[in-house]
């Protein structure tokens, strides 16, 4: 089989075909022309079109390789006259109307950015940054329109900050399917409103049953208002989180007053703190016992957190809300401020901590999605812009579709 006939029915030409071949030291040529008087296809709405208005001049596509050689396509574009649309540029089965790549090699490349960084991806493509980002946003576009859009009963809403702790982004997801929805600047109460409004709409809103978040976050409103039939549930996650945070909190005021050598025996404390009890060595469970005769409030904190850990335990509602009362006044006694404010934060949101007892989300789900994103921000050393960095969470978040090679 010549190599002509080999790329004509690997491109699956039918109106055009492959007149020639040249190799070069770093491509190989391949030239396209139309085949005889085949009908060629509108741009716009790709339907078959009789009349062939002019011939531009000739462009080229990059596609995948060919062992070590990458191809590039050259063709004449035609401009047709569609009965529908009026003189348009054909339809390239080939690639994506104003894609300077093939659809294949789009394809491919948008498929090792779910992996690689952005940068990476255009070194083993020998592409520029540019155009992998061109291509991802190509793809997230197309995957959006595309995606399949089964009913959400489980959401969860987060926030994700794009350079430490600076610039933040509102990110949702889909619980039950792990998969993310919808991702928006900001994190704030007008910045979320268009994805209940737009991204959802109000018949979508309906199904919702469950909606996961963070006391601290101010979605609770929206919540409210555009879907008031879920229940709104404050996260495993972001509570042991903020629980973590009181302790370390009063660790580290503690420590500023210990003397040096009390300093040395609460070294390494952090983590043991941190730590399940059920997941420390015996020797672990000595050290820490000879800090809890000591009695400080670092101590305190520690039993605390503990304690309140039992609260994931509980089946039944008032079993649950009994512990949780008992925990927040012996907290309010503490004399611990940063556990203070941890109370005054769980009175206030008592429903939504409660209704942990009726639907148990995992926090692995929410953490999961969280630690994607994370990775994703890392391996490209931070996004200098929010809209690169969004269009790179959903191209890896969201399960979006890739356009079909015809
Ligand atoms: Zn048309």
């Amino acid at each position: 089989m010549l190599i002509e006939t080999f790329i004509r029915k690997q491109l699956r030409l039918k109106a055009h075909t492959v007149t020639k071949v040249e190799e070069t030291a770093e491509h190989m040529l391949v030239f396209i022309d139309r085949l005889g008087q085949r009908l060629l296809r509108c741009g716009v709405c790709r339907r078959r079109c009789r009349e062939v208005q002019d011939v531009r001049k000739q462009r080229v596509w990059k596609d995948l390789s060919l062992r070590k050689l990458p191809l590039k396509l050259c063709y004449r574009p035609r401009r047709v006259k569609c009965p529908r649309c009026g003189v348009r540029v054909e339809d390239f089965p080939w690639a994506e109307p104003w894609a300077r790549v093939t659809t294949a090699l789009a394809n491919a490349v948008a498929q090792l950015a779910r992996e690689l960084s952005w940068q990476g991806t255009a070194r083993q493509y020998r592409l520029n940054w540019k155009s992998v980002a061109t291509i991802v946003k190509r793809a997230v576009q197309y995957g959006l329109k595309n995606r399949s859009r089964p009913p959400v009963h489980v959401l969860g809403i987060d926030e994700v900050s794009r350079r430490k702790g600076q610039v933040y982004l509102t990110v949702v997801y889909d619980l039950e399917r792990r998969v993310l929805l919808w991702v928006g600047q900001d994190r704030t109460e007008e910045a979320v409103r268009p994805f209940f409004t737009e991204a959802m709409g109000r018949r979508r809103c309906h199904t919702l049953q469950v909606i996961c978040m963070d006391m601290w976050a101010p979605y609770a409103k929206l919540v409210r208002q555009h879907a008031p039939q879920a229940q709104i549930l404050f996260d495993r996650f972001h509570i042991v989180k903020h629980l973590n945070e009181a302790v370390e909190e009063v660790r580290r005021s503690e420590m500023r007053r210990l003397s040096q050598k009390e300093k040395v025996a609460f070294k390494r404390i952090r983590w043991l703190l941190l730590k399940n009890p059920w997941n420390l060595t015996n020797d672990q469970k000595e050290r820490l016992s000879t800090l809890v005769r000591w009695n400080t409030p670092i101590i305190r904190a520690y039993y605390l957190k503990e304690v309140f850990q039992l609260f994931w335990e509980y089946h039944q509602p008032k079993r649950a809300h009994d512990h949780l009362e008992k925990w927040m006044r012996s907290a309010m006694r503490s004399r611990l401020e940063p556990f203070k404010k941890f109370v005054r934060m769980l009175r206030n949101h008592l429903d939504g901590v409660l209704a942990w007892t009726q639907c148990r989300i995992s926090s692995g789900a929410v953490e999961g999605m969280n630690n994607k994103i994370k990775s994703i921000s890392h391996r490209s050393f931070g996004f200098r812009t929010a809209e690169h960095f969004m269009a790179a969470i959903y191209h890896c978040c969201a399960r979006l579709p890739l356009p079909i090679e015809r």
